[in-house]
């Protein structure tokens, strides 16, 4: 929504609370205005009927008419109520409205800027590892297999991330239910690790202790989706030379997974939103590491399926663990 228009809202409240209060105030006037003319009428016409100055305002008359006149200004004033408080709740879902429309929008913009980024850097150094291999035919084993195995690399990375895109639609549109069958929990997530120890394990200190043959009920690749999720999120997350740890373990009927790293850690107020759709901590433009903000919001709807839970705490002295709870496959 653009500022003009939120200007426009907040002068158009002001302007109905203030023109509220001062009808309000208007009709209370004019109430009591009509009681004194009519107080003064029912005066005079008692004053000529008796010929005399009796008490008016100890007769009947006067009685059912302050009664009339306290009534009216009881039902104003109770309207009046009424009506402030429907305008201020109406009010308050407006803005409330507003600001979730301004939220999104801001997620929007920076999913589409971090999109962008995240479709051109693969495409461009396959274009130009391909163009390389294309101008010169004579390069050393070295260097083809290295320009190929980039390219591969960055296809890989594009493929991820399109299946990414997709999964988090099909999440969104609930045309996405995981088959439940009996997974290895222990050996999917020794996998990945060991990957990740392979590819950052010269920049990244990674270990693992993992409680071999725990099963789970769920789907091979929405576990993986979560566990490859957290794992990257460890390496985007924390600086060379960081120790991210892993440690899988059962308790009583759940299997949980807590990932630990000693990177740059994330605020208390933030640990909420990060699994919302598209956010990410920071803003766009000066963020330097890659990313989508779609991770957490996916491995948090998958786990609902899951019947799995996601917590996620500072670690000491500084970083971030992320805590997964799923239940325990009955095996009979
Ligand atoms: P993405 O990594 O694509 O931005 P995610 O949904 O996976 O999106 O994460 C949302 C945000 O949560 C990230 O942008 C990052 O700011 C924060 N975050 C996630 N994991 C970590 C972590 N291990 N350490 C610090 N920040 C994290």
């Amino acid at each position: 929504m653009r500022k003009g228009s939120v200007i426009l809202f907040y002068v158009m409240v002001a302007y109905m609370f203030i023109s509220f209060s001062w009808w309000t105030i208007l009709l209370l006037e004019k109430n009591k205005e009509v009681f004194v003319e009519e107080r003064n009428f029912l005066e005079l016409k008692n004053s000529i009927k008796n010929n005399t100055d009796t008490d008016f305002e100890n007769s009947s008359a006067y009685e059912i008419l302050l009664k009339k006149y306290e009534s009216q200004k009881r039902m104003i004033l109770s309207e009046a109520v009424v009506m402030m408080m429907l305008l201020l709740t109406g009010t308050f879902q407006l803005y409330r409205t507003f600001s979730k429309e301004i939220e999104l929008n801001r997620r929007q913009k920076n999913f589409l800027l971090s999109i962008t980024h995240e479709l051109k850097s693969p495409l461009s150094s396959t274009k130009l590892s391909l163009q390389t291999l294309l101008k010169r035919n004579k390069l050393d084993d070295d260097r083809y297999f290295k320009l190929i195995n980039n390219s591969l690399n960055d296809v890989e990375r594009l493929k991820i991330l399109v299946d990414n895109l997709l999964l988090s639609a099909r999440i969104e549109d609930h045309s996405y239910q995981p088959s439940f069958e009996l997974c290895n929990i222990s050996s999917i997530t020794e996998e990945i690790f060991s990957k990740s120890k392979e590819v950052h394990g010269l920049n990244k200190s990674i270990d693992f202790s993992i409680q071999p043959g725990l099963m789970v009920n769920g789907d091979t690749l929405a576990l993986q989706t979560i566990i490859n999720n957290i794992n990257d999120n460890a390496i985007k997350y924390t600086a060379d030379g960081a120790s991210i740890h892993c440690h899988l373990f059962e308790d009583l009927n759940e299997v949980i997974i807590t990932v630990s790293d000693n990177g740059f850690g994330i605020p208390q107020e933030e640990k909420q939103k990060i699994f919302s759709k598209f956010y990410r901590v920071g803003n766009e433009e000066t963020r330097s590491t890659t990313g989508t903000g779609l991770g957490l919001y996916m491995v948090k709807e998958l786990l609902k399926l899951l019947k799995g839970k996601i917590y996620v705490n500072d670690n000491s002295p500084k970083g971030t663990v992320f805590k997964i709870s799923l239940p325990k496959a009955q095996l009979t």
